[in-house]
């Protein structure tokens, strides 16, 4: 049993699960990385409802459909903890703990704060839009990984920042009470860039361009053959600039070996774009295909899935249930 532990989770929020970007992005590396790990998979479902809190009848078959998608995107529940937050109410308990201990000031400076209050303005809720979970968003992140005081959290490239909060939290909390945790370290993922949408900005599930684990091979068909590629290659001897082209950077994403002629073709004008994406068509279906049909088949027997998630909830309680203990004892409380 390796014996450091890694903590990652993502939300279940959103209109259809996990896109190829959260695929190529996170989900590959937590794969690499449960060998290495002793680690918990959390589907963030407290999470959701900062945004979510008048939708809430959509988080839990999100969480289920999340739950799939990790274990068709490869995450063995027998090597690593798969479950929902909610189901380990230790998350809860810290998360309280830890918010006595947080200056207000570390909160309301977080950019991802402001970001989610404006898009909420956005909506039309007004201020009482805005609710002290969403400030608190941080504090609870932070309960879920000092929750199994974890060495390590992969985060994406453009997301390193997110992890430093929770480290002060946990050396904030270490001064005042004790060495309890230890601060965690980001493992970031080098291997893969940010994958882009359909429209050339960052793949995203809040921007309508992402292509889902969930679409079937027809609708992947349609969204390529929708996707942006070099807007002056208008006929097929026009010159592409690769670099720039969605279909170009998702071609060398899923064919490593062999994009670099295709890419030459489309600079050169002996190809045009709609056999670009026709090639690419055929390369994502069959990368995606074994993924949705196993994401399937564990849909299609929640019975099984819900029982993966409970043992997972298990797991990841034992753990959580043993930090709480270290934590009251530093803090006195008995
Ligand atoms: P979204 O932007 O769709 O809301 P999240 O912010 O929930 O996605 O991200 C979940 C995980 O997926 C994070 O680890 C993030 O770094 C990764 N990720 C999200 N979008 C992309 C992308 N387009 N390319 C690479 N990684 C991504």
């Amino acid at each position: 049993m390796p014996s450091k532990r890694l903590l990652s989770g993502m939300q279940p929020t959103g209109g259809a699960g996990l896109h190829i970007g959260n695929l190529e992005g996170a989900l590959r590396q937590w794969v690499r990385l449960q060998d290495e790990y002793e680690m918990y998979c959390c589907i963030v479902d407290w999470h959701a409802l900062t945004t979510m809190y008048d939708n809430t009848e959509a988080i839990a078959p999100k969480a289920r459909e999340v739950a799939a998608e990790y274990i068709a995107g490869g995450l063995d529940p027998q090597k690593c903890a798969i479950f929902l937050q909610s189901h380990v109410k230790e998350h809860a308990e810290l998360h309280l703990l830890l918010s006595m201990v947080t200056p207000l000031g570390w909160l309301e400076r977080v950019p991802t704060f402001k970001e989610k209050r404006d898009m909420l303005d956005e909506r039309g809720g007004g201020d009482e839009s805005v609710s002290y979970g969403l400030l608190g968003y941080p504090v609870l992140q932070a309960a879920d990984i000092l929750a199994y005081r974890a060495h390590a959290v992969p985060v994406g490239k453009d997301q390193a920042a997110h992890l430093e909060l929770s480290r002060e939290i946990a050396r904030r909390f270490n001064r005042l009470y004790g060495e309890v945790f230890p601060e965690p370290q980001a493992v970031i993922n080098e291997m893969t860039a940010v994958v882009p949408g359909l429209d050339g900005r960052k793949m995203s599930k809040s921007l309508g361009n992402a292509i889902y684990l969930s679409d079937d091979a027809d609708t992947v068909a349609k969204k390529v053959m929708s996707a942006f590629t070099t807007p002056t290659k208008i006929k097929k001897t026009d010159p592409g600039v690769p670099e720039n082209c969605v279909v170009c950077q998702l071609r060398r994403l899923y064919d490593p070996e062999n994009y670099s002629l295709a890419w030459e073709e489309c600079r050169s004008g002996a190809r045009g774009c709609v056999q670009s994406k026709r090639e690419l068509i055929e390369i994502l279906n069959a990368e995606l295909e074994p993924i949705r049909r196993r994401r399937k088949e564990l849909l299609d027997d929640l019975a099984q899935l819900e029982e993966i998630l409970r043992q997972g909830a298990e797991r990841a309680r034992a753990t959580a249930a043993d930090t709480m203990t270290a934590v009251r004892q530093a803090m006195k409380l008995r």
